[in-house]
């Protein structure tokens, strides 16, 4: 079984949601991602946080098995974000992003992760993403995460660093952005053209597509009640990636159930308020929600 080295935000959030508003609760992308590599392999972290970041939150990744040597904290506070989902939960508005420690921040990256096999960068500049590839030693496999803001604003780093990964995890709407088509099969014949072998298009409570040449594979949504999606979209890329680390090969029918194990811990993701579910879940009810996925999509037979 190998190791993924998860490289992203450490984060407090704000979320308003029809519930109420819940008060700088831990988040982050590295936290999501690497909370659901987690029920698969072992995950190396690199972030910052400040020295407001609560040391019980730094126990329970240590105890998951979250290596955080790459865990670096600065003096300041750590990164804020609050956000509003409308009540449907379709949509939601970024109403502040406090950098702070991570305005400076620049991975380094540990030499004890620096031969880890699978890497993922997650929503980070892109800037900060090559960088990482810099330091890392010829990985098998890096997937990559990105999000509108980077798309409007840094257009040539984003086009660099998507020359050097080998899965671009987006979702349907900032895959449109990128790729200036509408429909799927153009938006994903673009976004391969820009240089990764397999795209993963996420179509949020509808399920996600991968694209790998000619290959396609439709992976469909769980039908529940969500509470709050942050965090889906990094819940989905760390379990993919965790699943793909412990088959330790990225073979075409390994990224299928790859598909389908990210979205399931995605789907638990969603279902409590922040990473709260994520912390109670275990891999025995992941594989039960699997086989519920299966059914699903069940058709041949005699
Ligand atoms: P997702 O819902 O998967 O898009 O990710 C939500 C997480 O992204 C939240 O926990 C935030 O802390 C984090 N986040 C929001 N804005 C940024 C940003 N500009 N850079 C890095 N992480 C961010």
């Amino acid at each position: 079984m190998s190791e993924m080295l998860v490289v992203g935000s450490v984060a407090f959030d704000t979320i308003h949601n029809a519930e109420g508003k819940h008060e700088k609760i831990v988040g982050g992308s590295a936290t999501y991602a690497s909370i659901s590599g987690s029920f698969f392999t072992g995950v190396q972290l690199v972030g910052i946080v400040g020295r407001d970041f609560p040391d019980q939150v730094v126990s329970a990744l240590r105890e998951r098995g979250v290596d955080l040597e790459g865990l670096e904290v600065a003096d300041g506070e750590t990164f804020h974000w609050e956000g509003r989902y409308t009540d449907d939960l379709t949509a939601r508005t970024s109403l502040r992003t406090e950098l702070n420690v991570f305005a400076d921040f620049q991975p380094k990256i540990p030499e004890r992760y620096r031969d880890t096999p699978f890497v993922m960068l997650g929503n980070i500049a892109p800037e900060l993403q090559l960088s990482v590839l810099e330091q890392v030693r010829s990985p098998q496999l890096v997937v990559a995460d990105t999000m509108n803001f980077w798309i409007e604003s840094k257009l040539d780093a984003l086009r660099e660093l998507l020359r050097r990964v080998d899965v671009l995890v987006i979702n349907e709407e900032e895959a449109r952005q990128l790729s200036g088509r509408h429909h799927l099969i153009h938006v994903a014949h673009e976004l391969l053209e820009l240089g990764p072998q397999t795209v993963i298009i996420k179509q949020g409570e509808y399920g996600a597509w991968l694209f790998a040449g000619e290959h396609v594979f439709s992976a469909p949504a769980f039908l529940l009640e969500a509470r709050d999606p942050t965090g889906a979209g990094d819940s989905f890329a760390g379990g993919f990636l965790g699943y793909v680390a412990a088959a330790g090969s990225a073979d075409p029918a390994v990224l299928r159930k790859a598909v389908i194990y990210g979205s399931t811990v995605a789907s638990f993701c969603v279902e409590g308020i922040g990473v709260e579910r994520l912390l109670t879940l275990t891999r025995d009810e992941i594989e039960q929600r699997v086989e519920k996925f299966r059914t699903l999509v069940e058709f041949a037979g005699s």
